[in-house]
C-alpha cells in the first residue's frame, strides 16, 4: 500500500488547488453550511486494505451515490425486467434533477436510474412492510456494502432537504400521472430522501466501490453480497449515467464506472482493480466535486486504471 498512499496524498495535493472554483450544494440548506476548502479519498483494494489521505473521515452524506445502492437492492428484490420496466438504460445529457422529458409523451418512464426521476421511480420498487421498514432495509444494505454497521441517516440534512424538495415533489407527481409508480408520492419521497441523507465518509465508500469493482464480494469475508450480473449491469449504468451531463467527458478524461452525489462524494469502481471514494463539497456546474474530479484523473493516469 505504500504506493498507493504516496498516489493518494499526491491527488490530494493536486486536487486541493481547484476547490476555490467550486461552491457548495445551496438547494439544500444543510449542505451549503460544509467548508467547500475541505479535501478527502480513500482507496481500498480487492483483499479490503485501505489508504487514505485528507479529510477522509468527515461525514457527508451520500446523496445521489446512494441511486446505486437502492438501485441494487430493487434489482435483487425484483429482477432486472420489473426494474426496467419502469426505467431506460439511456443518458440524457440534461441535469440531474431534469423532468423535462417526462413530459414530452404520455407516459413517459425516466431514462435511467441514476437521475432524480429514475431513482425516485427505483425507490417505489422497494418492497417490504411500512415505509420505515424499507428504508431500514435499503439503509441496512447500505451498511453490508460499506462495511459499516454503523451507518444512519443525517436527520438534519433530511429534514432540509424536505422543506426544499419541490423539483422532486414534481418529479414524483408526473411519474403518478405518467403510471409509472404506483405507491404513495409522499412515501416514495420518504425513502428517496432519506436514503440520499445516509451519513458516511471516504472510508466507507471506498469500500462499497470495491465491492462493486470486485464483481459483488465483500473484500474483507469473500461473501458475495451482490450477484455478478447485477454488478456489471450497475458498472455500465455508472459510466454512462453516472456524472450526469458530464458522464461523457468524464468516461475520455478518467474512464472508471463511478457515480457522484451533492454532498461532494464521488465513487469509482475500477474493475478487477480496487474501489476508490474522493470528497470535496465544492461543485462544479453538473454538481460533481471540483477537486474529487481532477482526483480521479490523476489516479485513473497514474494507476492505470482507464477501463477505456
Ligand atoms: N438529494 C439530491 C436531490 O434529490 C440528490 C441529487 C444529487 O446528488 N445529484 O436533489
Amino acid at each position: 500500500m505504500e504506493k498507493e498512499g504516496l498516489l493518494i496524498n499526491e491527488a490530494l495535493r493536486l486536487g486541493a488547488q481547484y476547490t476555490s472554483r467550486g461552491k457548495t450544494a445551496s438547494y439544500i440548506g444543510e449542505l451549503s453550511k460544509k467548508d467547500p476548502s475541505h479535501l478527502g479519498l480513500a482507496l481500498c483494494t480487492l483483499d479490503g486494505q485501505i489508504a487514505a489521505a485528507g479529510y477522509s473521515e468527515e461525514k457527508f452524506t451520500m446523496q445521489s451515490i446512494s441511486k446505486v445502492v437502492t438501485l441494487i437492492a430493487a434489482l435483487e428484490q425484483n429482477g432486472q425486467e420489473k426494474i426496467f420496466s419502469r426505467v431506460g438504460m439511456e443518458p440524457t445529457g440534461d441535469a440531474f434533477n431534469s423532468m423535462v422529458r417526462l413530459d414530452l409523451l404520455a407516459g413517459s418512464r425516466p431514462f435511467n436510474p441514476m437521475i432524480n426521476a429514475g431513482a425516485i421511480a427505483v425507490a417505489d420498487c422497494i418492497q417490504g412492510g411500512t415505509v420505515d421498514e424499507r428504508i431500514e432495509l435499503c439503509l441496512d444494505f447500505a451498511r453490508r456494502l460499506t462495511n459499516n454497521p454503523g451507518l444512519c441517516i443525517d436527520r438534519a440534512v433530511l429534514a432540509s432537504e424536505k422543506a426544499t424538495g419541490y423539483k422532486n415533489r414534481a418529479i414524483v407527481n408526473l411519474l403518478e400521472s405518467n403510471g409509472v409508480v404506483d405507491g404513495k408520492p409522499e412515501e416514495i419521497l420518504e425513502l428517496y430522501f432519506s436514503m440520499c441523507s445516509v451519513s458516511v465518509d471516504c472510508r466507507d465508500l471506498a469500500f462499497l466501490a470495491a465491492v462493486l469493482a470486485g464483481g459483488g464480494r465483500n473484500p474483507l469475508t469473500g461473501e458475495q453480497l451482490v450477484k455478478p450480473q447485477i454488478v456489471r449491469l450497475v458498472r455500465s449504468l455508472m459510466t454512462t449515467c453516472g456524472m450526469y451531463d458530464y458522464s461523457g467527458q468524464f468516461a475520455s478524461t478518467v474512464g472508471i464506472p463511478s457515480k457522484s452525489g451533492v454532498g461532494g462524494g464521488i465513487i469509482s469502481a475500477a474493475a478487477g482493480k480496487c474501489g476508490i471514494a474522493v470528497y470535496g463539497p465544492a461543485l462544479d456546474e453538473h454538481g460533481n466535486s471540483v477537486g474529487g474530479l481532477k482526483m480521479l484523473e490523476y489516479l485513473s493516469e497514474k494507476m492505470d486504471l482507464n477501463m477505456f
